[in-house]
């Protein structure tokens, strides 16, 4: 059977440092803060906000919700938006998507600053991911993949990666990461011929698509490490994309659903705070 790598010793080890880089900072009179935007009350984003705002408060970052009201005008959130644009006590702004239809992100991606966009909705971070600039922020999920595999020292360099999910905040983000560490990637998408074929060649095969058990013993090569991003809800449990019993016994290294990525997020969103914070104070260098 392969090994199942779990998330939590990686967030706990990122949690440790941050608990200990907010005490330096703190003792230069920096104290990092998180404004979460939200509109609506939507469950998963409750879920989310829930985990994130408890992760804040494990680290020493002050974490703020602003919960918006549905038929919030697009004209009243770019107003709260901007504002805490100036506002010099956050340094991180997490808006939930996807945002209600009436409100449109192509306008929005442009007025978040981007010194503050922790989870790369600005096409300024979206672009330093591309030149592999790592000055940016990219988005949070995908990080989350990349410290699971440094942190099971799963080599990347020269193997064949292959993606299956193409999304802006998921898939293609992570295809751009294993290739920044020099692995060749393959991309998936639902218009891939032979998706199956493409995962069975892959040393690493990332799964981020949205569909229960969709990754079966077939899509995946002996010995291939194996990150299943999804998360679904299957008869009233949490799973993810990938027929984990299986695929198992066949695959080298495994994340369960739960345990897995999922449970790496929040610390990478507050590991994005404290790099925000440390750079708008121009600590970055120092501490
Ligand atoms: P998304 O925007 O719906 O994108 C899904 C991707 O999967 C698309 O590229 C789609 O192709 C592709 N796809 C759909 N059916 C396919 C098939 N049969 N074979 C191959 N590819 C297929 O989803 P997302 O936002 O990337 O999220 C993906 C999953 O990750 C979801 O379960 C979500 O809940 C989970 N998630 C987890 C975390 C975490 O922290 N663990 C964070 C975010 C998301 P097309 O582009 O052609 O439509």
């Amino acid at each position: 059977m392969g090994e199942i790598i779990r998330g939590k010793p990686v967030a706990d080890k990122i949690t440790q440092e941050l608990i200990e880089e907010v005490d330096r900072l703190n003792s230069k009179g920096v104290y990092p803060k998180l404004s979460i935007v939200r509109v609506g009350a939507r469950p998963d984003d409750l879920a989310y906000e829930k985990g994130a705002v408890s992760r804040c408060k494990k680290i020493g970052i002050e974490p703020e919700v602003i919960e918006l009201p549905l038929d919030i005008s697009q004209e009243d959130f770019i107003k709260k938006l901007r504002s805490l644009n100036e506002d010099s006590k956050v340094n991180g702004i997490l808006i939930f998507r996807p945002l209600p239809q009436h409100l449109d992100e192509e306008v929005i991606k442009y007025e978040i600053a981007h010194e503050k966009d922790i989870d790369c909705l600005s096409p300024i971070n979206q672009g330093k991911l591309y030149e592999g600039d790592t000055s940016g922020f990219p988005p949070c999920t995908p990080t989350a993949v990349m410290e699971m595999l440094k942190f099971y020292d799963v080599e990347l360099k020269g193997k064949d990666a292959t993606i299956i999910g193409s999304s802006n905040v998921v898939g293609k983000p992570n295809a751009l990461m294993l290739l920044n560490e020099r692995a060749t990637i393959t991309i998936c998408h639902s218009r891939t011929k032979d998706t199956a074929k493409l995962g069975s060649q892959a040393d690493i095969l990332v799964v981020a698509v949205g569909k229960a058990n969709l990754v079966k013993e077939n899509f995946v090569k002996e010995g291939a490490v194996v990150i299943d991003v999804g998360i679904n809800l299957l008869d009233g449990n949490l799973c993810g994309d990938v027929d984990f019993e299986g695929v198992k016994d066949k695959a080298g290294m495994i994340t369960p659903v739960p345990g897995g990525v999922g449970s790496v997020t929040t610390s990478i969103l507050a590991k994005h705070v404290i790099k925000a914070c440390k750079l708008q104070n121009n600590l970055y260098d120092i501490l």
